[in-house]
């Protein structure tokens, strides 16, 4: 079914990236009458097996901001891409000994979605081949742009990347005009690294001594209950320095990733050694994926980092913008990455349509605006880190989580816990977030030394009366 398209503008647009966000970048703009041409160096994944497929395979979740953007759009369209998320309902926190503790996101059922992300992908590739004003192009590879076209429009230099024996045409640069360009293109963004060079851009790139490798979790051999684990929670085991979860998938099978400095990581490099880790460490887990699975994985799996960007501003003029990792990367812990490159696009959005489709003052507005809910949310993705790895596992830390729901019963919306306000509230800026936690947070600390002082008044109390009658 082709979509029935507004009102068509004559302005051109090409979007470098046909990831998650460039594909809703697509959407979006299309769905403002732009004509829309996005720029892809990879080939189609529908093209590619399914073998290929799995070996990419990294679950995200997907909560209110990127539902919000999602809606945004088109809720039907929304519907059909999102029709296999599964819910996570909160955490489920493994021990060492296989013990296992739930703890739940929301006061309200609240969830957080699992989906594969290539899946989605092609989700959102398939929505493209139903606009008549989307055109997507495999194969090509952004390597320069400038602003040498008619009006200061940008003139943008690919490469073909698609190896076609025996031609000419093999890696010959092919060059086109657009009235401006959105670069979608992923932490390492070429489009980005164009755009230095018009612009003063301030730019910050930061590894995290973290690496991670995918494992799998096969589904459960019983037909009737598929799930070896809790389906409708994300799973846990922490370890401090390191740790392990795993996200559930359609199918039954869970997809578990490893975090841990890369020091460790590179030091489990023999049989015996991943053995008495994971035996040590996940015995649990290692049931589930098996002895020589998590050996095979470990020592054959590529080993990926996590890098940090960030830069500002995002634009230069109404020519050219960077949204989603292109222009912040951050690490999975908050599992926001994608979230806020949807909200990116569904920001811009509003913001063309407030300008009235003067795209500089939109450009330059979404860029003054846009930049401390960018800085918020990678703070807090990087400090989720020690949130999930350590203080899960604390008795202090479940104490405050405790309070803070309390409070949160108490108050309504007055109050609202930090992971509420940044997974489920999607109304509330990312740098709101932070402004509003810090000083329940403060309060918090109050009412707990007040909970220690009356404890310590209290024993004090009973001493005396104890020492008292002696
Ligand atoms: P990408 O997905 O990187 O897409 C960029 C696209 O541009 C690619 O298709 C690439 O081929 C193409 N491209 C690159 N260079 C060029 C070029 N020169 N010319 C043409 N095309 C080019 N986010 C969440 O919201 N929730 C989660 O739970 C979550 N979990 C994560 C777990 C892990 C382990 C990791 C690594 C990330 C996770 N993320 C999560 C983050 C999320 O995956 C990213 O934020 C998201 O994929 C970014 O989308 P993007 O479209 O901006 O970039």
């Amino acid at each position: 079914i082709l979509i029935d398209e507004p009102e068509p503008r004559k302005e051109k647009v090409a979007i470098v990236g046909a990831g998650l966000v460039g594909c809703l970048a697509a959407l979006s703009f299309a769905r403002l009458g732009y004509k829309v041409t996005l720029y892809e160096y990879r080939d189609d994944p529908r093209n590619e097996t399914t073998v290929d497929r799995n070996l990419r395979s990294i679950n995200l979740a997907v909560s209110d901001r990127g539902i919000r953007a999602l809606n945004a759009v088109d809720l039907e369209m929304s519907i059909r891409v999102l029709k296999n998320i599964l819910p996570m309902r909160g955490r489920m926190i493994h021990d060492v000994d296989g013990h296992q503790t739930s703890m739940k996101y929301g006061l309200h059922n609240e969830a957080i979605n699992s989906i594969d992300r290539a899946y989605l992908n092609i989700e959102l590739l398939n929505e493209l081949d139903r606009h008549k004003n989307i055109k997507v192009n495999y194969g090509l590879k952004l390597m320069k742009m400038d602003f040498s076209g008619k009006n200061g429009n940008p003139r943008i230099y690919f490469e073909k990347t698609k190896k076609v024996a025996n031609t000419l045409e093999e890696n010959a640069i092919r060059t086109f005009e657009y009235n401006f360009v959105i670069g979608a293109d992923g932490a390492y963004s070429a489009t980005r690294f164009q755009l230095q060079k018009f612009v003063r851009m301030d730019f910050s790139q930061e590894y995290m001594d973290c690496c991670y490798i995918e494992l799998y979790i096969p589904p459960g051999a019983s037909k009737k209950y598929k799930f070896q684990l809790h389906p409708n929670r994300l799973h846990i085991w922490p370890r401090n320095k390191f740790m392990l979860i795993a996200l559930p998938n359609f199918d039954g099978s869970f997809t578990s990733t490893f975090f841990g400095p890369w020091d460790l990581t590179e030091s489990l490099d023999t049989r015996e050694k991943v053995i008495d880790f994971f035996q040590t460490n996940f015995k649990d887990a290692v049931d589930l994926i098996g002895l020589e699975q998590v050996v095979e994985a470990f020592l054959t799996h590529p080993k990926c980092s996590l890098v940090c960007t960030s830069c500002f501003p995002y634009n230069y003029k109404g020519k050219c913008i960077i949204v989603g990792d292109a222009a912040h990367s951050m690490v999975p812990f908050y599992g926001q990455g994608m979230n806020c490159g949807f909200e990116d696009v569904r920001v811009l959005v509003e913001l063309v349509k407030k300008h009235e489709y003067e795209l500089e003052s939109a450009f330059n507005e979404y860029s003054v605006t846009r930049q401390q809910d960018l800085d918020a949310i990678i703070t807090l993705a990087r400090n989720n880190y020690t949130e999930m790895s350590h203080n899960v596992n604390t008795t202090r830390y479940a104490v405050r989580k405790k309070m803070d729901a309390a409070m949160h019963l108490i108050f309504g919306d007055k109050w609202l816990p930090l992971y509420t306000m940044v997974s489920f509230r999607g109304d509330i800026r990312y740098s709101d977030c932070i402004k509003r936690s810090k000083v329940q947070g403060w309060l918090l600390s109050q009412l707990e030394l007040g909970v220690y002082g009356l404890g310590a008044w209290l024993a004090f109390k009973a001493i005396r009366a104890v020492v008292r009658d002696r």
